[in-house]
């Protein structure tokens, strides 16, 4: 057995240990469209609440819309499905908006320090090949070598408690 040890050097004191945090969380990315213009038909449609229309509802949702000139009018609204409107559909007079929507999830603070392991290759017993120990792959209680794909091909080993590393950062002072 051997102990993949912590480097020292990477401790850090986290410091919003025992505080609360928040999760950035992404809520949805709304789309919003502009439009000024000759009146086009699918817009029109929109505004209908024209069911029969492909592009309806379900895909735009006009939020105010007037007529500027005689024979020109102004629009906005939400793009549901971006993806899903054919490019012709984006004439002459259209801006696009989008906006990243975040929303906040409390969360308990309570990992103490950061730190990151040393980097460390072990041989594989099956093709003696040096494997970096974060390529290994883990499934349940085996892991798996990812040149060869021998199971449990590699020296047992565990990771270094930070406990462990902090006392052993105490005694080198
Ligand atoms: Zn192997």
């Amino acid at each position: 057995m051997i102990i993949i040890p912590i480097k020292l050097s990477s401790i850090k004191l986290n410091p919003n240990y025992n505080k609360f945090g928040n999760y950035k969380v992404l809520d949805k990315i709304e789309t919003r469209f502009k439009y000024e213009g000759k009146p086009l038909d699918w817009i029109t449609k929109a505004i209908e609440n024209d069911f029969n229309n492909k592009y309806n509802l379900n895909e735009f949702l006009v939020t105010q819309y007037g007529i500027i000139n005689n024979d020109e009018i102004a629009c906005e609204g939400v793009i549901h499905n971006p993806h899903n409107i054919p490019k012709q559909f984006f004439t002459k007079g259209f801006k696009i908006e989008t906006d990243n929507r975040h929303f906040s999830i409390p969360y308990w603070e309570n990992q103490q320090y950061f730190f990151k392991y040393t980097k460390v290759k072990l041989k594989c017993f099956g093709c003696n090949t040096l494997v970096n120990i974060y390529n290994i792959i883990n499934i349940d209680s085996f892991n798996k070598c990812p040149e060869c794909e021998s199971l449990d091909s590699f020296v047992d080993y565990k990771y270094e408690k930070i406990e462990d590393a902090l006392k052993r950062k105490e005694n080198k002072k």
